[in-house]
């Protein structure tokens, strides 16, 4: 038995539920996005019928976190220079760190090349089909094999952004925003709302109209051609009690760590880094510093070393930070120089 989900149903901001909805509001819903979709989709290379699933595995997961139109360019240049998993299985890891280039968060990178590996070790290089499959891949999670397992091979699975997450409450929950991340309950609720049929069309449709449409900071109610029976509209968009987290950069170790990177492939890229860069040159008083560790780095790579000292002066943070770095897999250190990682 369902009932439907609109301005009479009240819930609660902190509300874990997820009313279910009634068959003729989630069909109007389905149809809607999905002409929309078909509509007004992005053309972005890694929706092109002839994307490998190789390809759109690492659409995906250079997509998390950082906007398609950074992605784009770099996806392109990728796939060029690492075709298939084998490709990417076989390449330098300095190479691959040097060409994630400024998509952030690298350690994706790493996890990626591990995936690469397995695959094609294991599984004759041909990504798996299944999320069960998928998500036994090493960093590959719920929501990449989903969005893998639908785009690549057509079949029904839940995929769960937070675009999507987001329309999906706004539009039947009556709620501004998700939680942090889907529990087993929101997760079980929104594979109720997939449609079995065109439900590529409506994982790709909820996630590209949560992207376009009803986005975050600023959704287009007005234009939105759900706002009739949108339950969060119809309540009068009242804003979430908590604020969402905003992810600081300005002052932060993932800025200060982006910049010691930005030195490691600026001295692979100038060929600085057959012994790496001298740790003294992140961790010595411009006083003390002998000027010749400088002078022999490459104009970039110097460049890139005096970002890392306007940033921050103090040794031991940067100290802690290119440890945490070798930790990570994404830098090495050999007899007090540090580089890209050899593997
Ligand atoms: S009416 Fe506004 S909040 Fe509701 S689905 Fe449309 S854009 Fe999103």
């Amino acid at each position: 038995m369902t009932h439907r989900a609109g301005p009479e149903s009240n819930p609660s901001e902190s509300s874990t539920t997820f009313p279910q909805v009634a068959e003729p509001v989630l069909r109007r819903v389905q149809d809607t996005i999905i002409a929309w979709f078909e509509e007004a989709a992005r053309d972005l290379p890694w929706r092109h019928p002839d994307t490998s699933a190789w390809a759109i595995l690492v659409s995906e997961i250079m997509s998390q976190q950082t906007p398609v139109s950074r992605v784009e360019p770099r996806w392109r240049a990728w796939m060029d220079q690492w075709p298939t998993p084998a490709d990417l299985a076989a390449a330098p890891t300095a190479e691959v760190l040097h060409a994630w280039d400024r998509l952030g968060y690298p350690r994706r990178a790493l996890r990626l090349q591990d995936a690469a590996e397995v695959i094609a070790a294991d599984l004759d290089n041909q990504v798996p089909e299944t999320t069960e499959e998928l998500e036994r891949l090493p960093g590959i999670g719920s929501y990449t094999a989903a969005a893998v397992s639908s785009f690549a091979f057509g079949r029904k699975a839940t995929v769960l952004d937070t675009n999507v997450r987001r329309v999906l409450v706004r539009l039947f929950a009556g709620r501004e925003r998700p939680t942090t991340s889907p529990g087993r309950e929101e997760t079980a609720w929104a594979a109720n709302l997939v449609p079995d049929v065109k439900h590529v069309e409506w994982n790709a449709g909820v996630m590209e109209f949560g992207a376009l449409v009803c986005t975050a900071r600023n959704p287009d109610c007005p234009a939105c051609p759900l706002h009739d029976i949108c339950t969060w509209n119809q309540l009068g968009r009242p804003a979430s009690a908590t604020k969402p987290k905003t992810q600081k950069w300005a002052g932060t170790d993932r800025q200060l760590r982006g910049a010691i990177m930005d030195v490691l492939k600026a001295a692979h890229a100038a060929g600085d880094d057959r012994h790496g860069v001298s740790l003294d040159v992140f961790t010595t008083s411009v006083t003390e510093l002998d000027p010749t560790l400088i002078d022999s780095l490459s104009e970039s790579t110097a460049a890139a070393v005096a970002r890392v000292r306007e940033l921050s002066a103090d040794r031991d943070r940067i100290s802690r930070l290119m440890t945490d770095l070798v930790t990570d897999g994404l830098a090495q250190k050999i007899d007090g120089r540090l580089a890209l990682p050899n593997r």
